[in-house]
C-alpha cells in the first residue's frame, strides 16, 4: 500500500520545491466536502481546492456532464472545429453577468490566462497601455499578472523584471487605518505622478481581496472608482476568479455593490473542478481585437465547458446563492463564539462576504501584531484531526473557509468543531 511519506519522498525528488503543498499527505479519492487520503485518512476540505470546489468534489451533475462529453469528443479546438458546450456557456455567462448591455465570453483554461487576456482587450480596445492594480492584490503568476501581483513573497522574489505600465494604488482598509477616501487620494496623486489617466486602459481589483486576505472592497470604494473610470474612459475590471459562482451569496461579488464593471474575469468554482477560465464583458470591447488575436489551443475545453455548465446548474437548482448567504452568517456567529472562548485577544477580525469568510490572528489586541506562527499551528493541529485549511492575508496570518456550499450541516459543524480543537491545541 501506498504511504503518505513514500509519496512525499518522491514528490521531493521529482517535483520543483517551489509548487508548495499545504499538506503533506496524497489523495486517493473525495466526495462532496470530505477527502480521503492513500493512508485511509478522512478529512473534511475547507479549502475546496483553492476555491474551486463551491459545489463539491465530483458533483453528480457535473461528472453526469462531463463523462457524457467525453463519450462525444474530448478536444477539437475552437479555433479549428466549434462546438455547441463553448457557445452555450458563454450565453450562459453573458445572461448572468451584471449589466444591462450586449456582452460577449472569451474561454481560456486558468485564471491567470483569463487576467491576461482581459488586460490584452482593454488595450485594444482603450488604445492604451496603462493597468492599475492594488497592494495585495492576486491575479496569477505569469508574468504580466505577476507584475499586477501586489505582494513580493514568495510571488515576486527573483523573478521580474515584470512588464511596464502597470501601477499599484492602496486596497481600501480601514482597520489599517486606510479609508475608501484614503485609497481614493492616493489614486488620483497616482494620476498626477505617474500614471496619465488617459494612458490608463484599465483599473482591476478583487471584490473580496483573495490571496491577499478576504478583504471586502467597500460598495462607496467600487462607486468611486466607477466614477473615476467613466471620467477618463478607463475600463473596470472585476476580478472574480476567487470570489465568484456563489462563493459570497451572489453570482459575482461585485452585484453586492450595484456597481456594474466592463469586464469580469472568472475561473474556479465555475466549473466543480475542471480548468477552465473566462473574460465576460461589454460586447463592444470583448469584440477589439481582430480574428486571432485571442485563444489558445485548449482555451474552453468541451469538457470542462460541459461541466461549468452543470455546476451553474447545480448553484441554481441547489439555491446555493442562498446557502453561502446563511452558511456565512452562522459560521461567522460561531467563529466569534469560538474566538471569544478558546482564544482570548487572539482571534482580530472574523471578515469577508457569505461564506467567503477568513479568520484572522495576532499576538494581542493592543498591538495587532499579525500572528503568523499561531494561524500556522492551528492549521497543523487541524490537519492531524482530519480539517484542511489554508491561510491567506499578507502575513499568513488569516485562515480562510472555502468549504464546498453542497456540504450537510452536519459535515460543516464536524469541520467547526474540529478548527475549535485545533485552535485549543494551538493556543496551550
Ligand atoms: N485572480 C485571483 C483573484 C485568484 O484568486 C487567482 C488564483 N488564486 C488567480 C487570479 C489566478 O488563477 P490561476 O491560479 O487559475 O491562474
Amino acid at each position: 500500500a501506498q504511504t503518505n511519506a513514500a509519496l512525499l519522498a518522491r514528490r521531493q525528488a521529482a517535483v520543483p520545491r517551489g509548487v508548495a503543498s499545504a499538506a503533506p499527505v496524497f489523495a486517493s479519492h473525495a466526495e462532496n466536502a470530505e477527502l480521503w487520503d492513500v493512508e485511509g485518512n478522512r478529512y473534511i476540505d475547507f479549502a475546496g481546492g483553492i476555491a474551486v470546489l463551491n459545489t463539491g468534489h465530483r458533483h453528480p451533475g457535473v461528472i453526469a456532464a462531463a463523462k457524457a462529453q467525453e463519450d462525444r469528443y474530448t478536444h477539437t479546438s475552437f479555433q479549428v472545429v466549434p462546438y455547441e458546450p463553448y457557445v452555450a456557456l458563454a450565453e450562459k455567462l453573458n445572461a448572468l453577468a451584471p449589466g444591462d448591455f450586449a456582452k460577449k465570453t472569451l474561454l481560456v483554461t486558468t485564471g491567470a490566462e483569463a487576467v491576461e487576456n482581459a488586460v490584452k482587450i482593454a488595450r485594444a480596445y482603450t488604445k492604451r497601455p496603462g493597468v492599475i492594480a492594488f497592494t495585495a492584490g492576486y491575479h496569477g503568476r505569469t508574468l504580466l499578472t505577476l507584475g499586477m501581483t501586489g505582494k513580493v513573497n514568495p510571488y515576486k522574489k527573483d523573478v521580474g523584471p515584470f512588464p511596464s505600465d502597470i501601477f499599484r494604488a492602496p486596497f481600501p482598509d480601514a482597520r489599517a487605518g486606510i479609508t475608501v477616501e484614503d485609497s481614493i487620494r492616493a489614486l488620483e496623486t497616482l494620476f498626477l505622478t505617474d500614471a496619465q489617466p488617459d494612458r490608463v486602459a484599465a483599473i482591476i481589483l478583487e471584490p473580496v481581496l483573495g490571496e491577499g486576505g478576504y478583504h471586502p472592497v467597500p460598495t462607496e470604494m467600487w462607486q468611486a472608482l466607477r466614477a473615476i473610470c467613466d471620467k477618463h474612459g478607463i475600463l473596470l475590471i472585476s476580478d472574480e476568479i476567487q470570489a465568484g459562482f456563489a462563493r459570497t451569496g451572489a453570482w459575482f461579488a461585485i452585484q453586492h455593490s450595484g456597481v456594474v464593471p466592463d469586464l469580469i474575469t472568472c475561473a474556479k468554482s465555475m466549473a466543480g473542478g475542471y480548468p477552465i477560465a473566462g473574460v465576460i464583458g461589454r460586447a463592444d470591447v470583448m469584440d477589439a481585437l481582430d480574428p486571432g488575436g485571442l485563444g489558445g489551443t485548449y482555451g474552453g475545453n468541451p469538457v470542462a465547458c460541459a461541466a461549468a455548465l452543470a455546476a451553474i446548474d447545480a448553484i441554481e437548482t441547489e439555491g446555493l446563492l442562498a446557502r453561502s448567504t446563511a452558511l456565512g452568517e452562522s459560521m461567522r456567529a460561531r467563529f466569534a463564539d469560538m474566538g471569544a472562548r478558546v482564544a482570548p485577544y487572539r482571534m482580530w477580525d472574523i471578515r469577508g462576504l457569505g461564506a467567503m469568510l477568513a479568520v484572522e490572528f495576532v499576538t494581542d489586541f493592543d498591538s495587532a501584531t499579525p500572528d503568523g506562527a499561531l494561524t500556522k499551528s492551528v492549521i497543523a493541529h487541524a490537519l492531524k484531526r482530519g480539517l484542511i485549511l489554508l491561510s491567506c492575508g499578507m502575513h499568513g496570518n488569516a485562515v480562510r473557509i472555502m468549504v464546498p456550499l453542497t456540504a450537510s450541516d452536519a459535515i460543516i459543524e464536524e469541520g467547526l468543531a474540529i478548527f475549535e480543537a485545533a485552535l485549543s491545541d494551538a493556543i496551550a
